[in-house]
């Protein structure tokens, strides 16, 4: 069996009754830089195709002091954008070039790991997504929306259509691990974000790729964080939670050990580093 049918809606309207229509086998695709290498080498094998490149869901936007990214942005425009450096940075830590250019900011949230960077850093930031359907539109916390290996709380008539990234305080530090500076799959990616009160941390988001069956927070050693003032004791004691409670697998790439000490050592890293930089700024 073969692709026999492929759609390229020029709307959101028309993109969702064609969704309505067509049910689940209708597979959608936004980039395709996951999905079209399964179709090519018979591991998916979908009758029916629906492209949304032309759906006019690709810009980014300030919205009420934080960003509004349309779900088919691609991660070349988000390596681009300025207002949020922590997003610039995860984008630009994804993949090589010729698959950011085609790869989208919403593709990366149904990215099965060691992929899904682009997820650490929107689920450190308390990114929300926008799912719309024939039943209308939906925001859930990014936290919500992914379940599971390859799950997601999608309904099989939505679409997503955008993320949300409110203007959340505090310093952030974004830290990808792989077996090669470029180009690589994670052995873990680490988004930390902390606010602070005076030297007292406030509140504390530690987001942990590729230890689990999609990004997670290590919320135990965020609650090691808040009231400390990230003094190495409790940074050593965050970092040995977060190792604690993420759940890494065996792949080709790491085994479930080596990946549990490497989310040791990276969020103690991440943690020093956003020290130091506080202290340079504090100069
Ligand atoms: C060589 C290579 C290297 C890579 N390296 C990395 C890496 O280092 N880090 C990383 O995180 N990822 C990596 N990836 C994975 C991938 O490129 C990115 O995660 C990318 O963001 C996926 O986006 P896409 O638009 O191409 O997804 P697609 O392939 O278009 O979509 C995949 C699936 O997601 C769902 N989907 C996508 N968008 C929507 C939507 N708007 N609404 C509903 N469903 C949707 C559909 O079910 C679709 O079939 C790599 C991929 C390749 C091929």
């Amino acid at each position: 069996m073969t692709v026999v049918e492929y759609f390229l809606p020029r709307s959101l309207a028309q993109a969702v009754d064609l969704l309505s229509r067509h049910g689940p086998d209708l597979l959608v695709i936004a980039g395709g830089t996951v999905a079209m290498p399964l179709i090519n080498d018979g591991i998916s094998l979908p009758r029916q195709v629906m492209g949304l490149r032309f759906v006019g869901l690709d810009e980014i936007e300030p919205s009420d002091g934080g960003l509004r990214i349309g779900a088919t942005t691609t991660l070349t425009s988000l390596l681009r954008q300025r207002h949020v450096p922590m997003l610039a940075e995860a984008a630009r830590r994804t993949a090589s070039w010729s698959i950011r250019n085609m790869g989208t900011v919403g593709g990366n949230l149904f990215t099965p790991p060691p992929g899904g960077d682009v997820a650490v850093a929107l689920l450190a930031l308390d990114a929300e997504v926008t799912l719309e359907g024939s039943r209308g539109r939906r925001t859930l916390a990014l936290s919500e929306f992914q379940t599971g290996f390859m799950t997601t709380a999608l309904e099989p008539q939505e679409l997503l259509t955008g993320i949300g990234v409110p203007a959340v305080a505090g310093e952030t530090t974004y830290v990808k691990f792989g077996r090669k500076e470029a180009n690589t799959p994670s052995v873990v990616t680490v988004a930390v974000r902390v606010a602070r009160d005076g030297e007292v941390v406030t509140d504390a988001r530690v987001a942990l790729g590729a230890v689990g069956p999609h990004a997670l927070r290590a919320r135990k050693a965020e609650a090691v964080l808040v009231g400390s003032s990230l003094e190495p004791g409790a940074i050593d004691e965050a970092a040995e939670a977060a190792a604690e409670e993420c759940e890494p697998f065996d792949d080709g790439i790491a085994s479930a050990w080596y990946r549990r000490a490497m989310v040791r050592l990276f969020v103690r890293r991440a943690l020093e580093e956003l020290v130091q930089h506080v202290a340079l700024e504090g100069r």
